[in-house]
């Protein structure tokens, strides 16, 4: 264990800490734009910079690693100058029309530009915007809003392993591209979302989002119902209807989703979803309640036993379904049917 002080606040960590992460267990807030849990430390936003004493220059807090005996300090006129500093930069290469913007109200960038009293940026612009691509089914880039954080990146990267984007060009001509400059509908984009989830800025955006303000939003926490995996998200409900789904950090996604539990929501209000059970009744399917769904298997079950003997009859179970459930089905089948005609589809 090594002993730090943090503002003032003697800590122990263990060897290997940031101090962004000793600042954590204290409660002191840092804040971050490249930085996320799951991903090797960019260190290149630069603006989670700390003073630690006796080093000459502020130090980057989300890379740099505590050491026995560090007294670092989170908040001064130095490190608030630099901080509004690294903000004009961003601005000034930053197409910041706000009011059209889908990431307004949740964007990091708007939000330490306001904690930092940043009204407009001293510095020149230079950047030439590459066009939107707007092809994706399912999301926008608009590079004019990106900070080159190399957060989505990094995602799809280290965590999707799907290596569709990287950083094109040097200096001011730097962008997040696709290979060889493609549309992503005509790459290798499987439409996770991973990318989108962890954009600070309004560069990547689902297209449901603009329908919505993170404010008008609910957010309750819950299981993806498509396969058995058991990924934790968050459904965000405006006016009693899901608009949005965010990952979680569940310990089976670690804060990812696939295309289906990012999504694939809609159907839940679609006018054609059924929502009761049907049984045919003179040849025409008929809405029923679930007693008499229920009772029109088990009778249809027990007749169908009693003529042709229990291996008539095969049941399927689903990978929707949890594991207790299939369990349960599993021994419904061989003990209270007497067959071991019973399978499972592996996905939908
Ligand atoms: S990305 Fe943020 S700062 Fe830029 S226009 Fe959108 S809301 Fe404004
Ligand atoms: S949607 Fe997924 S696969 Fe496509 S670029 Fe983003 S992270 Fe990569
Ligand atoms: S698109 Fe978003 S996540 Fe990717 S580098 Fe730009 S700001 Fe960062």
């Amino acid at each position: 264990m090594y002993k730090v002080v943090i503002d003032g606040q003697p800590s122990e960590v263990t060897n290997g800490t940031t101090i962004l992460a000793a600042c954590e267990q204290l409660g002191i807030e840092i804040p971050t734009l490249c930085y996320l849990k799951h991903l090797t430390p960019e260190g290149s936003c630069r603006i989670c910079v700390v003073e630690v004493k006796g080093a000459r220059h502020l130090q980057i807090a989300c890379a740099t690693p505590c050491t026995d005996g560090m007294e670092i300090t989170t908040m001064n006129e130095r490190i608030y100058a630099f901080r509004h500093m690294i903000i004009e930069l961003l601005l000034a290469n930053h197409h910041a029309d706000c009011f059209n913007c889908s990431a307004n109200g949740s964007c990091k960038l708007y939000q330490y530009a306001m904690d930092y009293d940043v009204e407009q940026t001293r510095f020149e612009e230079v950047t030439k915007f590459r066009p939107k691509d707007e092809s994706s089914e399912f999301f926008n880039y608009d590079p004019s809003k990106c900070i080159l954080c190399r957060r989505c990146v990094r995602t799809c990267n280290q965590l999707q392993s799907n290596h569709t984007l990287s950083l094109k060009n040097r200096g001011v001509a730097t962008w997040v591209g696709l290979p060889f400059d493609k549309l992503f509908k005509d790459s290798n984009c499987v439409s996770c979302g991973n990318c989108v989830s962890v954009c600070p800025t309004g560069a990547l955006t689902t297209k449901a989002s603009k329908k919505y303000r993170s404010w008008e939003v609910t957010k309750t926490r819950t299981t993806c119902p498509y396969c058995g995996v058991g990924c934790q998200m968050d459904l965000l409900v405006k006016n009693g209807k899901i608009v949005g789904v965010e990952p979680a950090d569940g310990p089976a996604n670690s804060n990812l989703l696939c295309v289906k539990g990012k999504f694939a929501y809609r159907f839940i209000n679609h006018p054609d979803r059924l929502k009761t059970p049907l049984v045919r009744k003179n040849g025409v399917l008929t809405s029923t309640s679930w007693d008499e769904a229920l009772d029109y298997v088990a009778e249809g079950i027990k007749r169908i036993k009693a003529e042709s003997g229990p291996d008539a009859i095969a049941g399927f179970a689903s990978a929707r379904a949890t594991n207790e459930d299939n369990y349960v089905f599993m021994k419904m089948m061989r003990a209270a049917i007497g067959t071991n005609n019973v399978d499972h589809c592996a996905r939908l």
